[in-house]
């Protein structure tokens, strides 16, 4: 009888059916019932990648890859909300009510995430807790979700909500969100699906007008109603390129139930719906006391109410429940976000000289100063660091050529650069 051969000229059964491989050069080699078909570990590695590349592992054994991947996901070696905040402590000064908030909402993420795993399907699930973060610019909500990125290690990105539109318009359709985060995880799925999105002015996207069906609202509404779907959680089908969907591009499915999404919005002018709503209830059912209302920061009493009446849908609302507040910066919160956090941008300055071999001292009314001209430029806290570099940038010339160890920064010094500098400079770098 003819031996049965594979095209290397081994006996078939020796051989894996897929890559051709002889039993000799593989780990394992699995037979198939009629023994006429193998397949060896290498292979099945491979297929079972691809199947949980595009999301299609049936449902037991993602559950079983879930446990496997929970290593980390051990609630007892999960950073307790105080243990959180004392990280975003580090980097964020002030902002405690958002800090807390936050921190809550993270904490429980992870237990979501946990919760996922476990066995039991009759489990309570947990919902997300996606972040609402509205305050004015410049008071470091950007900062927040940049930092619980790094404490998580998960993939980051940030998008502009003002540049999407509805699919099939000009714009960035709502699915190069995800693109980008996978993109950010260096092309790794899995870490993709736990990663953080930070959706910035979000509040430009409100409805326009009160009526929503006058007109079609592809960058208010429209969007708005493309972002449910990937904020509750889908399966979505994304170009890892990013860019338009044209038929031969290959897709990735992108299953977004895991992804926390961080929104933040500076509502202009919300305080004026707040304090509306607060005057209504002070006559009505549900009284407040007014007289302890603090009218300077009425931000601090947002509600989802407010949110929506500003224009963004009940939908959409429903699924940021944490919703949190950033203060203005008032000038001691300017003044330790200059020397404090952790990349503090004083602390920036002095290791760049201490890379030269120079020691690098501000004075203390150089950093008053710093922090007056910021507030009379109106610059806020992205001022500081233009104001800084205005100040700097000669130095930083010129002192990696001098042969000095030690330089100090006047209030004098400091205003003889600035004043050179136009204001409008500064507020272009902003
Ligand atoms: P937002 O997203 O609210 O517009 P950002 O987070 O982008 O503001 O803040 C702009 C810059 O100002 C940040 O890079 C950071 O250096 C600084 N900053 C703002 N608020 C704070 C804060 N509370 N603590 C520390 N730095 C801050």
């Amino acid at each position: 009888m003819a031996q049965r051969t594979n095209h290397k000229g081994g006996n078939r059964e020796d051989c894996c059916s897929f890559c051709g491989r002889r039993r000799n050069d593989v780990d394992i080699l699995f037979q198939g019932i009629d023994s006429n078909v193998s397949i060896c570990g290498s292979c099945i590695e491979l297929g079972y990648k691809s199947l949980s590349e595009n999301n299609m592992l049936s449902a037991s054994a993602r559950s079983e890859k879930a446990k496997r991947d929970s290593f980390d996901l051990q609630l007892d070696k999960v950073l307790k909300p105080a243990e959180i905040k004392e990280f975003l402590d580090r980097y964020v000064v002030g902002q405690d009510s958002a800090k807390r908030a936050i921190s809550v909402a993270v904490y429980n993420h992870y237990k979501r995430l946990i919760g996922a795993n476990a066995d039991a399907a009759e489990e309570v699930e947990i919902d997300k807790s996606n972040i609402l973060l509205v305050g004015p610019t410049g008071t470091g909500k950007t900062l927040i979700a940049r930092t619980i990125a790094r404490l998580l290690g998960v993939p980051f990105t940030i998008v502009d909500a003002t540049v999407l539109t509805e699919a099939g318009y000009v714009g960035e359709d709502v699915e190069g969100i995800l693109s980008r985060l996978y993109q950010a995880s260096n092309y790794n799925l899995e870490a993709t699906q736990r990663g953080i999105v930070f959706i910035d002015e979000i509040d430009k996207i409100a409805r326009k007008g009160d009526n929503p069906s006058i007109t079609r609202d592809v960058s208010g509404e429209g969007v708005q109603q493309a972002l449910l779907k990937i904020l509750e959680g889908a399966v979505v089908n994304v170009a890892p390129e990013g860019g338009r969907k044209h038929p031969d591009q290959k897709f990735v499915h992108i299953d977004t139930r895991n992804i926390l999404f961080i929104c933040g919005g500076a509502f202009d002018g919300i305080e004026k719906r707040i304090a509306q709503r607060l005057n209504t209830r002070a006559m009505g059912y549900g009284r407040v006391n007014t007289e302890s209302i603090d009218r300077e920061n009425l931000m601090r009493y947002v509600m989802p109410q407010d949110i929506k009446s500003y224009g963004l849908i009940p939908e959409l609302v429903g699924r940021l429940p944490v919703l949190t507040y950033m203060e203005p910066l008032s000038r001691e919160v300017l003044r330790s976000i200059l020397t404090e956090p952790k990349n503090a941008i004083i602390r920036q300055y002095c290791r760049l000289f201490e890379m030269d071999g120079v020691e690098l001292h501000f004075e203390d009314d150089v950093l008053d100063y710093i922090v007056d001209k910021a507030i009379e430029f109106k610059l806020g806290a992205r001022g500081l660091r233009s104001i800084c570099e205005s100040i700097m940038t000669d130095t930083m010339f010129e002192i990696p050529s001098q042969n000095i160890d030690r330089f100090v920064v006047t209030k004098e010094y400091a205003a003889e650069k600035l004043e050179r500098t136009a204001l409008k400079e500064l507020k272009e770098a902003v």
